[in-house]
């Protein structure tokens, strides 16, 4: 029987700047392309991909069926346990050869443990940087450790050789059409991941382009506009100044190798190469993100800090949904709230506000919001949301200190001066004058009246006063502060 290169895509949903594919291409054999979608959910956790996760991945999935038929191979689509699924394909196929991306989660890990465990002495089993700009273990302090604050992070990086994509994968895949058609392959559109009764996800489809080519769209938009004004404008939830690559990056769509090397290559202005440093620096983040979650796997749901395991937090179902939908009374954290449900997506500068009001004003758990933000973004990313949150809360590595308290009325003045996001997302306070958009109980009766606008009916009031908010969380965070410092 004729030997056969098996290429399991994971999160690398893509065709170009994928080493690991590039190298099955190379490999001499015919390639089989398989997806496998496991729905149980990881050991340890309960919750496989959130709802909007899914409607991005089916568009992905699509997409990049598309691209493969159009280079002459075909996707095998399979759902179940991968192991199970590896040893039908590779005993029915004869496969002597598996190739992989590497992935950095504790659930790809144990995964890539469990391939290695099973197949090493019989195949060739090999797997491929690609997710990240640099392996988690390339990164490290001289003593070895693992680094827990940004900055010297960032600084390690950027000592290392500049990363630069894989090479593409060919016009024409080296196919093997007539085994690939005597392969069970599944229907995409039986697997379920769109949302149907109701479908929610009309906001998404207008925003969105999932798949390669919208990735690579998204990246020349970007490169040939915001990245000028992205030092500036970056915090400016009212404006369009950041890439809205997150959920392309998290998909595999685009390699970060690219999006390093485009950068670099194409912002060539002076002015704009600082810009452009800030936005690469963000990228960092996101590495950043990963390196702790590959050192500290209980990220997700533990304090990295210990001492947060004893915060008083304070469940409350009523303000969590009132958070949820966008109905905390604070106009700019209700147009964060209902940007993230309508579109799946949602600024940073609101992300950092929205989870501090939870935290901070609610006394709500961070994990909680993060819940939330896995089902409701389409860029929900186990590394970076978890690793948001615990900044916010102030129980991550190098976070904000606790005692920070955003004040999400001074935020809206400050990165909303116009009310141009609050208008467009809490589209009953549009009239409102500016002065009094970001605390419409100070505007006058007549004002409100003007605008449309009663408290209470049409807009809710605050759920808690700010003042009282922050004493509040201050007093709660005095009862575990001895350890906290
Ligand atoms: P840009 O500003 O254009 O940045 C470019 C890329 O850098 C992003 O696409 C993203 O991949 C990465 N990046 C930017 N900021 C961060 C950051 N602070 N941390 C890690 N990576 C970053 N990002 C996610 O991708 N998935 C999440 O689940 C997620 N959850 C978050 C939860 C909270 C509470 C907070 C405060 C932040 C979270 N972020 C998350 C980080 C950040 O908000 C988004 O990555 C960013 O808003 C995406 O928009 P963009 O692509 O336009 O970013």
């Amino acid at each position: 029987m004729t030997n056969h290169t098996l290429f399991l895509f994971r999160k690398d949903l893509r065709l170009n700047d994928n080493a690991a594919l590039a190298a099955a291409c190379r490999s001499g054999q015919p390639v089989i392309l398989l997806y496998i979608l496991d729905e149980t959910p990881p050991e340890g956790q309960n919750r496989g991909l959130g709802g909007a996760g899914r409607w991005w991945l089916h568009h992905s999935l699509r997409a990049l069926a598309e691209e493969i038929k159009t280079r002459g191979g075909r996707l095998i689509l399979r759902r179940g346990r991968p192991l199970g699924i590896l040893d039908e394909i590779i005993a029915v196929a004869g496969v002597n050869r598996l190739y992989f991306s590497r992935g950095y989660t504790p659930a790809a890990r144990a995964l890539e443990d469990a391939i290695h465990a099973r197949y090493h002495d019989r195949i060739e089993v090999k797997r491929f940087a690609g997710h990240l700009l640099f392996e988690p273990e390339q990164i490290a302090q001289a003593s070895g450790l693992p680094y827990k604050v940004f900055t010297p992070f960032w600084r390690s990086c950027l000592a290392q050789a500049e990363p630069y994509p894989a090479n593409s994968c060919p016009d024409k895949m080296p196919g093997c059409a007539t085994l690939n058609l005597s392969l069970k392959s599944e229907a995409l559109d039986g697997w379920g991941l769109l949302p149907e009764k109701p479908d929610w996800a009309a906001g998404l489809r207008k925003v969105w382009t999932p798949g390669e080519r919208g990735a690579r769209r998204a990246l020349d938009r970007f490169l040939d506009g915001a990245v000028a004004d992205y030092g500036a404008g970056r915090n400016r939830p009212d404006r369009d100044d950041t890439s809205c690559l997150s959920p392309h990056l998290r998909f595999g769509e685009l390699a970060p190798a690219r999006v390093w090397q485009q950068t670099r290559a194409r912002v060539k202005a002076e002015a704009a190469q600082k810009s452009a440093m800030a936005f690469l620096r963000e990228l960092g983040w996101r590495e950043f993100s990963s390196h702790l979650l590959f050192h500290w796997p209980t990220l997700p749901e533990q304090p990295f800090r210990p001492e947060f395991a004893a915060f008083p937090w304070t469940p409350d179902a009523k303000a969590l949904w009132a958070w949820q939908r966008g109905r905390t009374g604070y106009p700019l954290v209700d147009a964060g709230m209902r940007q993230l449900w309508q579109t799946g997506w949602m600024h940073n500068r609101a992300r950092m506000v929205t989870a501090s009001f939870l935290v901070k004003h609610l006394l709500i758990h961070w994990r909680e919001g993060e819940a939330w933000f896995w089902d409701t973004l389409v860029d929900a990313d186990l590394a970076n949301n978890a690793a948001g949150w615990q900044w916010v809360a102030g129980s991550g590595a190098d976070a904000a200190p606790y005692f920070r308290i955003f004040n999400p009325i001074l935020q809206g003045k400050k990165f909303d001066p116009e009310g141009l996001y609050v208008r467009k997302w809490a589209p009953e306070l549009a009239k409102l004058p500016t002065q009094y958009l970001h605390e419409p109980w100070l505007a006058p009766a007549a004002v409100l009246a003007d605008a449309g606008v009663r408290l209470g009916e049409t807009y809710p009031r605050p759920l808690i006063e700010h003042g009282a908010a922050r004493d509040r969380a201050l007093a709660a965070f005095r009862r575990i502060k001895g350890s906290a410092e």
